[in-house]
């Protein structure tokens, strides 16, 4: 049975900065990420951050993940298992995985996951027709491989990444017809919905999608206004032309591994689903499993960069590394995400938390 000091599963901005982490606290540590370059979300994100100056605020997403691999090819300690996908953690927390289809095991003194979110569907008619992507899909096609979904794209959703996303769209030459939103505001920062107005797009508030049009292919879609409790309010629905239709509703932490280990889970819709309960240095209620990132509550890459700093040097001190000066910087992790969290954007992330905390069998 191979095994290391640290497993660590999942190698986006959370796995990479836990590892690096444990690794510059002295243990071996082990990554394994599905894809075959680590990164996660990084890997589409070509424009400048936001977020902590100290994060990397207004460095491209796909230069923090230069940075960190670089890091992490660097040092010894630390080895990467990409095309690696996890299947499960056993009750005696075996992990089973496969690599570029090769099935194997592992175990870890711990183990943090990290394995980020997947994006949140929308009921509708006919949204199973070809044209229908997840937000992800669409950064994607165009930032990885240089492929437009589309020649004119509906956007689903005003939060950051549905405007952000649209702005990606507008760059690459595709038309965006109009961005939709159930809520009567948008979600989304300012900045990011005065550059899409900059070029034309309607953001239609108060709005939802009712069934995309078409027979083998998107052609169209049937918009309508919500009323206060999101329901349709007859007669107000219309149709409009589209080629593409970009559903940009959320995340949902993918939480299935922590199931699996018995970790106390809650659904907290603040937080974006089913999260665990943990400490303040990320340890769940499974002795020895740690969580950073999307999966632990959805937020943003500097959090999760954060988030995974403080669970690796966590999982290292527990592994038997307790020295005065690694306990001073995680406890600077803390304070800096707390920090990232205070005034009133992080209020959602406070109010979630305080739901977990303490709060003990189900
Ligand atoms: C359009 C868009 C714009 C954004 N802009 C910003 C921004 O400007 N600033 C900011 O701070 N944040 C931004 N974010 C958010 C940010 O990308 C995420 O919060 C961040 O990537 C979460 O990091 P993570 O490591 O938790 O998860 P991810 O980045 O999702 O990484 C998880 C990794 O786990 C792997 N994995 C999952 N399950 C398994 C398994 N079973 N076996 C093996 N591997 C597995 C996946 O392959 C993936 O590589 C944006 C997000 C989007 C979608």
């Amino acid at each position: 049975m191979k095994y290391s000091d640290v497993v660590i599963i999942g190698g986006g901005p959370a796995g990479m900065s836990a590892a690096l982490a444990a690794a510059q606290a002295g243990v071996r540590v082990t990554m394994m990420d599905r894809f075959s370059e680590p990164g996660g979300q990084l890997v589409k994100q070509t424009h400048r951050f936001f977020g902590s100056e100290r994060e990397r605020a207004g460095t491209r997403g796909i230069e923090i993940v230069d940075i960190l691999r670089r890091e992490m090819k660097e040092n010894p300690l630390i080895e990467i298992k990409t095309n690696t996908d996890v299947l499960g953690i056993y009750s005696d927390r075996v992990i089973p995985y496969e690599e570029n289809h090769v099935y194997g095991r592992m175990t870890g003194g711990k183990i943090i996951i990290a394995t980020g979110a997947s994006e949140k569907m929308l009921p509708f008619e006919n949204n199973d027709l070809p044209g229908v992507y997840g937000a992800g899909a669409v950064q994607t096609l165009m930032n990885v491989y240089g492929i437009q979904p589309g020649k004119r794209v509906l956007m689903i959703g005003a939060g950051n990444i549905g405007l952000i996303v649209s702005y990606q769209l507008l760059q690459a030459g595709v038309k965006v017809a109009a961005i939709v939103e159930a809520s009567p505001r948008i979600g989304g920062y300012k900045v990011h919905a005065s550059k899409v107005r900059r070029f034309g797009v309607p953001i239609l508030t108060r709005t939802t999608i009712k069934a995309a049009l078409g027979e083998t292919a998107v052609t169209g879609a049937v918009i309508a206004d919500v009323d206060d409790r999101f329901q349709i309010i007859p007669g107000t629905e219309r149709e409009i032309e589209a080629d593409t239709i970009c559903i940009a509703v959320g995340l949902a932490p993918l939480s299935e591994l922590l199931f699996h280990v018995g970790a106390r889970m809650h659904y907290v819709p603040q937080l974006g689903g089913f999260v665990p309960e943990r400490d303040a240095y990320l340890e769940t209620t499974a002795p020895g499993v740690y969580v950073a990132g999307d999966v632990s509550c959805i937020e943003e890459a500097t959090a999760a960069m954060l988030e995974g700093s403080i669970a690796g040097i966590s999982a290292a001190i527990a592994s038997g590394m307790h020295r005065p000066d690694l306990c001073a910087k995680r406890e600077e992790y803390v304070r800096q995400l707390a920090v990232l969290r205070s005034g009133e954007t992080g209020k959602k992330i406070r109010d979630g938390l305080s739901l977990i905390a303490g709060k003990g069998e189900n």
